[in-house]
């Protein structure tokens, strides 16, 4: 079974039901479903490609990403080949920046076009097995040792200034939005990735549909409807 660094993440979560994941993986066409819009992964690449071509022209970061350190070179990533397979379990993913520092450790960077939130987060602990399966794949890879894992946030400006960025950011042909970056760093813990991809493939090879999490209503809705259509 295939599954990305960031679904992994989701098996973490309180809320996680093996029902359900069980479900999302055997059947396949699941009606109903809808796709996430697009436009969060375009900012995500633009904020890929501004920061590569600065490095590109300069040598080293901008300035809004020093606390993350040195960069000898940014490692290029062929999106085919950023996997790892273990068991039956194949880990894949891609992160926005990988880069190797003059010691020779890497670091990895992921970007978040939201505001932050803190540690306190509620997506922070799927970000943060997201990291580190990316860092599990890296070190399989020979990318290692990792050392750094940082989410970068990059937030949208907020009303109280939008008078003032109206007046400095629109153009004859359009507008520009400007991003106020938030560095936050992730702990490295690849031991729980490997749990977590052990779970995954108990769940998903299990013969019996598991059972859904207690308390939730939608399944006995979902008999009801399925009770209704015979
Ligand atoms: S228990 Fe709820 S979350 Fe789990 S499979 Fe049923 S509907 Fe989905």
């Amino acid at each position: 079974m295939r599954i990305s660094a960031k679904d992994l993440g989701w098996l973490k979560e309180s809320s996680f039901c093996p029902r359900c994941f069980w479900i999302e993986r055997h059947a396949k066409g699941l009606p109903y479903q809808m796709g996430f819009p697009g436009i969060f992964s375009s900012i995500d690449t633009y904020t890929k490609h501004i920061v590569e071509k600065y490095f590109e022209r300069n040598g080293e970061l901008p300035a809004w990403l020093e606390e993350i350190g040195e960069v000898r070179r940014i490692v290029s990533i062929k999106p085919s080949e950023f996997k790892v397979v273990k068991g039956d379990m194949m880990l894949t993913g891609i992160p926005d920046l990988l880069f190797q520092r003059p010691d020779d450790s890497f670091v990895i960077a992921d970007y978040k076009t939201a505001k932050y939130t803190g540690s306190q987060g509620e997506f922070m602990p799927i970000y943060q097995i997201q990291l580190n399966g990316y860092a599990y794949i890296s070190e399989a890879m020979g990318n290692k040792p990792v050392k750094d894992l940082f989410l970068i946030y990059f937030e949208p400006p907020y009303k109280e200034r939008f008078d003032e960025l109206s007046s400095k950011h629109t153009t004859d042909g359009g507008f520009e939005m400007p991003f106020l970056p938030k560095i936050h760093k992730i702990k490295k813990d690849t031991a729980e990735v490997e749990k977590l991809l052990e779970k995954a493939e108990k769940i998903y090879s299990s013969v019996k549909i598991p059972d859904g999490v207690d308390g939730c209503k939608d399944c006995s809705r979902l008999d009801g409807l399925i009770e209704l259509v015979k």
